[in-house]
């Protein structure tokens, strides 16, 4: 291994690590992260708080019934018992008969439409709940998946690096150096392997000398053109 071979197995391995490093970074922002259970919390309680209104309207409307009813009845007991017998006090407890029917009417149809509303709400509480299941079902095999890919990511890094560590062995000093100054400038991207006579990189055809000294590898051989450390593979 020549040392332009040796920089572009280094590359390799610093690419690889870059990669990793730069996914447990997003996967530490993940654990933990339930953006989508709490949107189905959130709508659980919403549910829960369009539903409840809805109960005691139609628990109140039912109690209320319940009183005109029995009102309608007690009065109805009394006109019918021959209790009462002067005709302007009969008339007036049969208005009173009619008038509370007409309000239990009135009454019953808004206890239907609360009704209604209930059973409306009851249903969209019972999707959201399901719906939050899931995403809770969901999020904890995410976060599962999650936790075995990091340790997987873990475990490679430091075989990576130990690979790192071992190859440095093999490149010299100054190598090292070139490959460190070029780093930030390529963008990692500081060893590019010739394909026939054109840098694999830019694409850019070299001079047959600059090929023919690229073979030999006695020394870095650079691209004419986007200056990239040039290898044979
Ligand atoms: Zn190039």
């Amino acid at each position: 291994m020549n040392q332009a071979q040796a920089l572009y197995q280094l590359q390799k391995l610093d690419q690889d690590i870059s990669q990793r490093k730069s996914r447990l970074a997003e996967i530490e922002v993940l654990l933990g992260e339930d953006t989508r259970v709490q949107a189905a919390g959130q709508t659980v309680a919403q549910a829960e708080k369009a539903l409840a209104p809805w109960r005691t309207q139609a628990s109140d409307l039912d109690l209320e019934i319940k009183s005109v009813t029995a009102k309608a009845e007690a009065v109805e007991q009394r006109l019918y018992s021959g209790a009462v017998s002067n005709p302007k006090e009969l008339q007036d407890m049969q208005e009173e008969i009619a008038s509370l029917k007409r309000r239990r009417a009135r009454l019953e149809d808004d206890l239907l439409e609360a009704m209604i509303a209930v059973e409306d709400g009851q249903q969209a509480l019972a999707e959201a709940h399901a719906t939050l299941e899931q995403a809770t079902a969901q999020w904890e095999r995410d976060q599962h998946d999650l936790l075995a890919e990091q340790t997987g990511h873990q475990s490679q890094l430091l075989a990576l690096r130990e690979q790192r560590a071992a190859l440095k062995s093999e490149i010299t000093p100054a190598s090292l150096e070139t490959y460190k100054r070029l780093f930030r400038g390529k963008q990692g991207q500081v060893v590019a392997p010739l394909q026939d006579t054109n840098c694999q990189f830019c694409g850019v055809s070299q001079t047959s000398k600059t090929v023919q000294e690229a073979r030999q590898a006695r020394e870095l051989v650079y691209c004419e053109n986007c200056g990239r450390i040039l290898v044979i593979l």
